[in-house]
């Protein structure tokens, strides 16, 4: 893909994700507001069973994010730009043909191409309830 062409979707990819994360921390705390309200002591106990958890916390930052609808957006926008990285974005996962400009205007982050796609979501409607 043209240089200009992968700046402009790095750019979208990059605003969509600002907004996304922007919007996560609203949601994370009123969560932390919640529970801090709940608990009597003086540290929240969200914070003690972070560090109960022994896990890295931007390790935990992530899943956390990743565990909401937004946060497997920013997980999708995430690995669209190291395809950004990488120069393998706009080239369909599966079948590795280009995605179409219309396609990725509307969905920057997409990973497949139309075809590939639908084809994808009809073997899942087929096997019933699937990821
Ligand atoms: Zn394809």
């Amino acid at each position: 893909m043209e240089k200009t062409k992968l700046e402009k979707y790095k750019k979208i990819l990059l605003q969509k994700r600002k907004e996304l994360v922007e919007h996560m921390e609203v949601i994370k705390d009123s969560d932390m507001q919640q529970t801090t309200k709940e608990s009597s002591g003086d540290h929240s106990s969200y914070a003690f069973h972070m560090a109960d958890q022994g896990t890295d916390n931007m390790e935990r930052e992530k899943s956390f994010f990743y565990a909401q609808r937004d946060g497997r957006l920013i997980y999708h926008i995430d690995k669209a730009l190291e395809r950004i990285e990488e120069g393998t974005y706009g080239r369909c996962h599966s079948c590795n043909e280009y995605i179409s400009d219309a396609r990725l205007e509307a969905v920057p982050h997409a990973r497949m191409c139309i075809a590939c796609k639908s084809a994808e979501e009809q073997k899942k409607a087929a096997n019933g309830r699937g990821g």
